[in-house]
C-alpha cells in the first residue's frame, strides 16, 4: 500500500504545481532586516523551529533580501543586539525564484541540483489589461514541499 502511495505520488510529480504545494508567503516565518537580534527575537526563532528565515526589505513582505540559516544563529549573542542586516553581510545566502505554474518533478530537480539551497521563492506572473505584467511574490517552497506530495504524507517534524 504504502509502495503504490510512493509510486502514484512520483508520477504526479508531473501534473503538479509549485502553487498547490507552497506555503503562502503571507503565512511564512519571516523577519524584516532592520529586526534586531536581541532575547526576543532570537526565542522566536527558537520556538517557531524553522532552519530558514527569509529575511525581506524593510516595511515590505514582497522583497526578499537573504535568507537567515538557524544553525548560523548558534554563536549570536543576544546582548549584542545585532541587527539582522549586519548579521545577514556575515551571511550572505543564495536563493532562486521560481514561477508558481513550474511543475514538481522539474521543481524536484531544481531544488535538488541547485547549488542555491533547499528553499525556493515562488513568483506570479500578474498581467492587468494594457499595463506590462509584472511579478509578485506569493510563497515559498522547500524539499519538503515536494518530498512529502510524493510520499503522500505529512511527514512529522523531529
Ligand atoms: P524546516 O527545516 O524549517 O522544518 P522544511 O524545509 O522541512 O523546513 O519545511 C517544512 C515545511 O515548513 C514546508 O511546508 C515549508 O514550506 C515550511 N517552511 C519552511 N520554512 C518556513 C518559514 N520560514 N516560514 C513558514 N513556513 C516555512
Amino acid at each position: 500500500k504504502e509502495e503504490v502511495n510512493i509510486i502514484s505520488g512520483a508520477l504526479e510529480l508531473k501534473e503538479k504545481v509549485v502553487r498547490d504545494v507552497m506555503t503562502s508567503i503571507d503565512d511564512a516565518f519571516m523577519l524584516p532586516e532592520d529586526a534586531v537580534l536581541d532575547f526576543e527575537t532570537l526565542n522566536e526563532i527558537r520556538e517557531k523551529g524553522y532552519s530558514r528565515i527569509p529575511v525581506h526589505e524593510k516595511g515590505n513582505r514582497y522583497h526578499i533580501v537573504n535568507i537567515l540559516y538557524a544553525k548560523d544563529l548558534a554563536f549570536v549573542d543576544s546582548r549584542l543586539n545585532m541587527p539582522v542586516s549586519v548579521f545577514c553581510k556575515f551571511h550572505p545566502r543564495n536563493f532562486e525564484f521560481v514561477f508558481e505554474d513550474v511543475t514538481l518533478d522539474h521543481m524536484l530537480k531544481l531544488l535538488r541540483e541547485g547549488s542555491k539551497g533547499h528553499m525556493a521563492f515562488v513568483l506570479k506572473v500578474v498581467t492587468q489589461d494594457e499595463k506590462d505584467p509584472y511579478y509578485d511574490l506569493v510563497g515559498l517552497v522547500t524539499l519538503e514541499d515536494i518530498i512529502e506530495e510524493m510520499i503522500k504524507a505529512e511527514i512529522v517534524d523531529e
